[in-house]
């Protein structure tokens, strides 16, 4: 049966997965969302014996019903080849209180990997189908991660550009050199004069600019996003929740049916909201777990029922968490609001014109299946630490707020028979230099970016990954900074 799409904010407007991939934000400013959430077809069991690329297959089949077989799997099996540095795609590492997804093994080191690896397969198909001959032009914010994947997806692409706005105060070194060392004629990175929020409002304005657009389209050229507000973002990211769990029952760590718990280090709500969609597809999950930095909206927002982004914005050594508009939350509002067009409107008129809004209590009813909780600077260093010195796994500082927060579940729930996996969203590698101070504290401050990488080779016993060894001799191609309020021209300069 066919599953449309329509978006949060106007629930007449139905379309095509492939056209709401290829349209990315919905012409009103809404998020795309599935009519229904479609059930597995296959039971977990069989589901167990397959592996990454069949488990995909089997899930985003029923997500994007108008793909036809041949054109899935030709997405599939070009995403998911050797451009990982591991057979399993997303492997599992187990420590004594968890199981570590690890899903960061893609060629950015970093979970936005995972799906945008596939994204420019998904959206170059999607065109073909619906006779889209314009090229496609993605524009993207980024907190750090999704920039550099983008580019990595999109680059020599042909048929697409792709211009990626950063905040050039806002990410780690090794972040900024993977963005500014992007080859390809396709690709524009620009540092902007502000933070992620700002970026991404400027980016959203760009989508919604009717003006600009009508221009574009005179050249040849249209949008798509590739943020994770995208349907195509989302819908592989279902795929490696369902794969975890039928991994842990393959390898007998848990019985067919079996509860997990899923802890997620949240941002954008992105990730989390793929894990909330496998859950109503029929994945036993008792508890996900939404895990914040020091910008703790959303913790906030889980205690409370109030949504409020009226507060200091806090640079935190998980940059890529470093958000107060989590977009994605949008789709769960809507959810939540019994899938209704109108009141989510209001919601987000509401936040808007004061930046904050409360739920009904009849809506926080439905957000029990998650927990929220935050960690501090201190919380995420001390985590690294004491993983280390336990087992010697080395996190990173994303994935270690994942850690903190499900060590605060444990504490005041008690709820240790439960298994749980937590996405583990960056190779520690990205963030080096706060990983190995979190280990030992000023041993390495003299030490520049790539000495500290030496270091956390010798303590991690983890080779270097190519994606950063090769970043030492790579040229900065792209030196543009501007102020937000110059981004719709530097688009246009790129595209004349
Ligand atoms: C993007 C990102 C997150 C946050 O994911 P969302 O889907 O935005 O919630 C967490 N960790 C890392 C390393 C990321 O790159």
């Amino acid at each position: 049966m066919e599953l449309l799409y329509s978006s949060t904010r106007n629930k007449e407007d139905k379309i095509t997965a492939s056209k709401a991939v290829l349209q990315g934000l919905a012409p009103d400013g809404g998020l795309y969302v599935p009519e229904r959430i479609p059930a597995f077809d296959k039971s977990l069991e069989e589901l167990s014996k397959m592996d990454y690329r069949e488990v995909a297959f089997e899930v985003m089949k029923l997500l994007l019903t108008d793909y036809t077989e041949e054109e899935l799997k030709y997405c599939i099996e070009h995403a998911y080849d050797e451009k990982f540095d591991v057979e399993e795609i997303a492997p599992l590492a187990k420590t004594k209180s968890a199981f570590y997804l690890e899903l960061f093994h893609g060629k950015t080191i970093a979970f936005k990997d995972m799906a945008l690896s596939i994204l420019p397969y998904l959206m170059t198909t999607a065109a073909k189908k619906n006779n889209v001959k314009d090229e496609i032009v993605i524009l993207t914010a980024t907190s750090g991660d999704t920039g550099k994947a983008a580019l990595a997806g999109f680059a020599d692409v042909p048929g697409t550009r792709i211009v990626v706005f950063y905040p050039k105060n806002g990410v780690s070194r090794i972040q900024e050199l993977q963005m500014v060392t992007q080859k390809g004629a396709n690709t524009k990175v620009v540092g902007i004069n502000g933070n992620f929020d700002e970026a991404q409002t400027g980016v959203k304005k760009m989508f919604s600019d009717e003006a600009m657009k009508k221009e574009l389209a005179g050249k040849g050229f249209r949008f798509s996003s590739a943020n994770s507000i995208n349907i195509g973002r989302l819908v592989p990211q279902v795929v490696y929740y369902v794969y975890a769990y039928t991994r842990l029952l393959a390898e007998g760590e848990i019985k067919d049916g079996e509860a997990i718990n899923i802890v997620v280090p949240t941002g954008n709500f992105g990730n989390i909201l793929a894990a909330f969609y496998a859950r109503a597809m029929g994945l036993p999950v008792a508890k996900l777990v939404c895990a914040s930095n020091e910008n703790k909206v959303l913790y906030d927002f889980f205690k409370t029922g109030v949504y409020d982004r009226n507060r200091e914005f806090m640079l935190t050594s998980s940059p890529s968490m470093d958000i107060l508009i989590s977009s994605n939350l949008e789709r769960l509002i809507y959810k939540i609001a019994g899938e209704s067009a109108d009141k989510n409107n209001e919601f987000m008129k509401s936040l808007r014109e004061t930046g904050k809004y409360e739920i009904t209590d009849d809506m926080k009813k439905e957000l029990d299946v998650f927990y929220g909780n935050y960690a501090s600077e201190e919380e995420t260093f001390a985590k690294i630490k004491s993983l280390y010195d336990e087992c010697g796994y080395v996190i990173d500082t994303h994935t270690a707020v994942a850690g903190a927060v499900y060590d605060k579940y444990l504490k005041e729930t008690g709820d240790t028979e439960t298994k749980a996996v937590i996405a583990s969203t960056a190779s520690p590698y990205k963030f080096s230099r706060s990983v190995m101070n979190a280990i030992d504290a000023g041993k390495y401050d003299g030490l520049d970016d790539f000495d500290i990488i030496d270091e956390l080779e010798k303590v991690s016993n983890v080779k270097i990954p190519q994606a950063v060894s090769e970043l030492k001799s790579a040229p900065v191609l792209h030196d543009t900074v501007c102020d937000v309020d110059k981004m719709p021209e530097v688009v246009m300069e790129f595209l004349k």
